[in-house]
């Protein structure tokens, strides 16, 4: 512990995209902040997931911050999608620009917050037994990162390599002349499989459920091409902050059978020009009517069928469980078209499922597939995952996991009644992973920041949300969720990859832009909705 921790004002956990910022905003507001990492280095995200091919699906121009113009002046992106090792870069260069890392623990798990109610401040304790005393703690842990990595049986058992996308090793690793298998096909998965299997002797790819991916069309920026966007930058953000997803492309506001047949066609092929994850927007309506879906879906499939080689691996390959977009829509390269090579297998687990893991291979009911090394891309406990791990105690001893037991409570994703001056970053309750968690990441820290300074400007000692606001809350994002197709599918967004989870839509599914003006108003209204305390 150094010198002053026992007067800090805020303790943010993480030190990724969003604990890096809130360190730099609340330091710049003139308030004593420590930062708590368990990793060694800073990052999050893109400390960790170093599996080969792993990049943004979201513009590196846009998926990157904005609060500071010199910063987005300064540094220059050199790929449409950024791969981890650029991101990572980037998130060292302005740390270190912003001198973050002397405000930052590293190697530092906490274990656990205890509110006391006596005096308003949370003692924060790590692994190794150091506690703080703060008056607020910012949860910047992260949507996706509590890896997992499914108990097979006999997984111990196996002889050969093991990995999970999400902990890949730092020297990188050589599959040649090795025969693999990638058990997941997310969005882990897709990007990784085509640069594996590149390498690989043979590829097995273990898919539970098939996936909409998109060509990513990632390709090298134009020193034009960057010029232009530093040049109309603040216009960028502007309209990404105004946006449904944090990116600023505007889609047709007309509805996909409001338009001709010729006219549908188009606009579908625009957007898949343009690569990525819009295309699930090209529409208003493509994630809440199920004619319009349909409309998107034929076109997707028609586009994949065309590259896929055996039209029975193409049967496999093309989901018919979910509508298009109500899963996190992939972004790849030359995924699909993978499943051409001669040294590359495809096995479904729902026809022939994995039974158990031996010291040779994987098991499935039909089969025994001998490898030298087995990939994890079975993706994450989002959301809630890295917070259930912390023991939050907050008001009468109650515990946040005891709280979220149905399913995550929040006040615009930022509150919960019970744990007054705890705020938890781009978590369950906001959009979250549905937007550009970068900027998503901003807005919120800058609502933290505003809300300290409000608190302390007032003479305020505390903010809670009320147990009216978490419950009316709650009703508005299953409202929203329910008039969606989102619930169609079996997604992380429901919890539905983890066994035992309550099934319950965790996310502000009515777009970025409105969620931010939805937070605005909270506070131009003396932060309705909130109790500010006076006294503890
Ligand atoms: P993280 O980066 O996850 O950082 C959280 C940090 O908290 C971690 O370093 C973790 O070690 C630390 N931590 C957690 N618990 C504790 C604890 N108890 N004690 C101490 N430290 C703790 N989003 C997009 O918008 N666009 C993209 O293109 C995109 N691509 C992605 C690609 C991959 C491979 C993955 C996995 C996610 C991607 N995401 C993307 C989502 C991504 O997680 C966010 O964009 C962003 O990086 C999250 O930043 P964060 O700071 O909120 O969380
Ligand atoms: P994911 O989307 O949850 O995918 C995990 C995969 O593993 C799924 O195919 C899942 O099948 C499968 N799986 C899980 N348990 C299994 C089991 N027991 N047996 C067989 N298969 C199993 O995880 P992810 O790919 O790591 O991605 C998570 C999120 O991180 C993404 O949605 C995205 O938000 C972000 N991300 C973004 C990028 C990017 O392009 N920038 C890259 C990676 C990650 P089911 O579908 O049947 O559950």
């Amino acid at each position: 512990m150094s010198a002053g921790d026992d007067a800090l004002d805020v303790v943010v956990v993480g030190a990724g995209f969003a604990g890096l910022y809130a360190l730099h905003r609340f330091r710049t507001q003139g308030l004593a902040v420590r930062v708590f990492e368990s990793a060694p280095e800073l990052g999050g995200t893109w400390y960790f997931n170093r599996y080969p091919g792993a990049r943004c699906d979201v513009e590196s121009v846009d998926y990157s911050y904005s609060f500071s113009d010199e910063i987005q002046q300064e540094w220059t992106w050199t790929e449409k999608y950024a791969a981890q090792s650029e991101i990572l870069a980037y998130l060292t260069w302005v740390a270190d620009k912003l001198d973050l890392r002397r405000d930052i623990s590293f190697n530092t798990r906490v274990t656990a917050a205890v509110l006391d109610e006596t005096t308003l401040r949370w003692s924060v304790t790590t692994e190794e037994g150091q506690t703080v005393t703060a008056r607020f703690v910012v949860m910047a842990t992260g949507a996706l990162s509590a890896a997992v990595t499914p108990a097979f049986d006999g997984l111990e058992l196996f002889r050969g390599e093991l990995y999970h996308t999400a902990h890949w090793p730092h020297g990188g690793v050589d599959f040649t002349g090795k025969r693999v298998a990638v058990i997941g096909t997310g969005s882990s998965g897709i990007q990784s499989i085509p640069i594996i299997a590149e390498q690989a002797e043979h590829l097995t790819v273990f898919q539970r459920t098939p996936n909409y991916s998109i060509p990513a069309g990632n390709t090298s920026l134009t020193a034009e091409q960057v010029a232009e966007v530093k040049s109309t930058y603040a216009e960028r953000r502007r309209a990404s902050m105004r946006s449904g997803g944090g990116s600023p492309y505007v889609g047709t506001t007309r509805l996909t059978m409001d338009v001709s047949p010729e006219e549908r066609r188009a606009a579908f092929e625009e957007r898949w020009q343009l690569g990525g994850v819009l295309f699930s927007k090209t529409f208003p309506d493509q994630l809440t009517n199920s004619e319009a879906n349909d409309e998107a879906r034929s076109f997707w499939v028609e586009k994949i069928r065309a590259v896929i080689d055996d039209p029975e691996v193409a049967e496999l390959l093309i989901p018919n469980d979910h509508p298009i977009g109500t899963k996190r829509i992939c972004t790849d390269s030359n995924y699909f078209q993978t499943f051409n090579r001669p040294n590359v297998s495809l096995i479904s687990v729902r026809r022939t499922p994995i039974t158990s893991i031996d010291g040779t291979g994987i098991n499935t009911s039909d089969a025994h597939v001998d490898l030298d090394a087995i990939v994890f891309a079975t993706g994450f406990d989002a959301l809630t995952g890295s917070l259930g791990k912390i023991d939050i105690v907050g008001r009468a001893g109650e515990r946040l996991r005891d709280d979220w037991s149905a399913g995550p409570r929040s006040y615009l994703g930022l509150g919960d009644d019970g744990f007054p001056n705890l705020f938890v970053v781009t978590g369950p309750g906001a959009p979250a992973v549905l937007a550009n968690m970068v900027l998503h990441a901003e807005s919120h820290v800058d609502w933290i920041a505003e809300a300290i300074a409000y608190l302390d400007a007032h003479g305020y000692a505390g903010i809670e949300a009320t147990p009216e606001a978490v419950e009316n809350w709650l009703a508005e994002l299953n409202q929203r969720a329910a008039n969606t197709l989102f619930p169609k599918a079996n997604s992380w967004y429901l919890g539905a990859n983890i066994p035992g989870k309550p099934r319950v839509f965790m996310l502000f599914i009515g777009g970025f832009g409105a969620y931010n003006d939805i937070c605005a108003q909270v506070a131009a209204d003396g932060y309705r909705g909130f109790e500010l305390i006076k006294e503890p």
